[in-house]
């Protein structure tokens, strides 16, 4: 499967603790994420992970384009639903794109547990039928 990681800045240590938690799950995955996610989940897991442009750059734009084209299978997008930054990267557009395509979606933590529960016992498996 192919999971795409995002995480605004005030939920990057939450996401990091996630990714420590589910390593071994998230290993036999393809993983990729957005440019500073990665590279610190990267750091503090040593998870293989594909790097995007920092959100700020359009690397939100980049996995919502591969999201668009069907090339995702889930998206954990840690939000922080606070303080957004005007420089990252906007939910809205990602949501509506992983709902076009059914492409199950976390922001949060607790959602993003059950989808990788799910995972994997193999409820996802239909998304390798219908490719
Ligand atoms: P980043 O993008 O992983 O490059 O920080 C996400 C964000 O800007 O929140």
């Amino acid at each position: 499967m192919n999971i795409a990681l995002i995480a605004h800045d005030e939920k990057k240590e939450l996401m990091i603790q996630f990714c420590i938690a589910y390593c071994g799950i998230l290993s036999r995955n393809n993983l990729c994420a957005t440019g500073t996610t990665g590279k610190i989940i990267s750091e503090a897991t040593g998870l293989k992970i594909t790097g995007f442009l920092a959100g700020s750059q359009g690397g939100d734009q980049q996995i919502a384009a591969r999201i668009a084209c069907n090339e995702i299978d889930m998206l954990l997008f840690f939000r922080d639903p606070l303080n957004p930054k005007p420089n990252e990267p906007n939910d809205m557009n990602l949501l509506r794109l992983c709902d076009m395509h059914n492409i199950p979606v976390a922001t949060n933590i607790a959602t993003a547990e059950v989808l990788i529960h799910g995972l994997e016992r193999g409820d996802l498996d239909w998304r390798n039928i219908i490719k």
